[in-house]
């Protein structure tokens, strides 16, 4: 019985033997590539996202430790986004997906099912959020995908960020804690200056009149009624019926502004705007509101606490 069990043995231990030549082979292939190539070579995590707000919320926690590439940018619509052959590839080469889920990204849903499939995390920055704290909007049971304008909900994102980054990345795990430390610090701090801020609309002022239903949890949080003239995705033509009976209302209420959205086109807004003028109501442009996109990277609406901080200013002048 020895005998086969010690033939069993020299043959396992020459396999292994023979994988370690071809593992220490392919090694040092690739130190030889990086050195002719240094561009090949990058020890930072491959991150593909794709709202800009969650692009900035990951470079928050990921740091120096990631290099993150966003599929959309300012302005650009996510409920309507169809992405691009270089977007698939990106996702495809990509160690980790950071997407917003809920249905935010309503044409992608498949592209993320197949390459997790494919053996890539793809994480859904609201996958923690519990179903008791989102709001449904139709009868169908969907859940509202505009989280990032409740800051306490964005508070989870983060964590589900920073949770994603310690498992790819666990030697780095006390970076990433202390920056999703760092950051849940200021989003607190976003969160106080807002109310701060707010108080001083009378609640009775404190309707928010947009294009599409993003604010939603923003209303929730701050007690501002939202009408909108679409529901809460943009996939959906906004007729002259629901113009009229908004503008009927608008008019009856003496509400005073409407707000335009960076990543819609402002002619809704207008329409709306003229039908309450038609109705003797004098009405004004508030101003323009980050929804589903923040602003230019480099500026300081192109992070989402000046994103933030910017529609609060604009919404606190147009109505107080
Ligand atoms: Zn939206």
């Amino acid at each position: 019985m020895k005998k086969p069990i010690l033939v069993g043995t020299i043959v396992i231990v020459a396999i292994l033997i023979g994988i370690s030549a071809i593992f220490v082979q392919n090694n040092d292939d690739a130190k030889i590539n990086d050195i002719e190539n240094p561009d090949s070579y990058s020890e930072k995590i491959a991150i593909t996202t794709t709202t800009n707000v969650i692009t900035d919320l990951v470079e928050n926690i990921g740091g120096d430790h990631v290099s993150v590439t966003g599929l959309m940018g300012p302005g650009i619509d996510p409920h309507l986004y169809r992405p691009s052959a270089s977007d698939v590839k990106s996702l495809q080469n990509a160690d980790i997906i950071f997407y917003n889920g809920l249905d935010l990204e309503g044409k992608m849903g498949d592209i993320f099912v197949k390459i997790g499939r494919e053996g890539t995390s793809v994480l859904a920055v609201s996958e923690n959020i519990p179903p008791e704290s989102l709001l449904i909007l139709d009868a169908n049971g969907n859940f509202d995908p505009h989280i990032w304008w409740d800051v306490e909900l964005w508070t989870e994102a983060a964590k589900v960020v920073a949770t994603g980054l310690k498992e790819y990345d666990p030697n780095n795990s006390e970076n990433y804690e202390k920056n999703l430390l760092e950051y849940l610090n200021q989003l607190d701090s976003l969160n106080s200056n807002n109310l701060n801020k707010i108080n001083s609309i009378p609640s009775e002022q404190r309707v928010l009149v947009t294009a599409h239903d993003a604010f939603q949890y923003f209303g929730h949080t701050y007690g501002f009624e939202e009408l909108a003239i679409q529901g809460w995705s943009t996939d959906s033509e906004a007729g002259i019926k629901e113009i009229q009976n908004l503008a009927d209302e608008i008019s009856k209420r003496k509400i005073k502004a409407l707000f335009v959205e960076t990543s819609i086109s402002p002619a809704t807004i207008e329409a709306l705007k003229a039908a309450v003028q038609d109705k003797g109501h004098d009405i004004v442009i508030g101003g323009e509101l980050f929804s589903d996109a923040i602003g230019e990277k480099g500026t300081a609406e192109g992070t989402y606490i000046g994103a933030f901080t910017h529609n609060i200013d604009t919404i606190v002048k147009a109505l107080k």
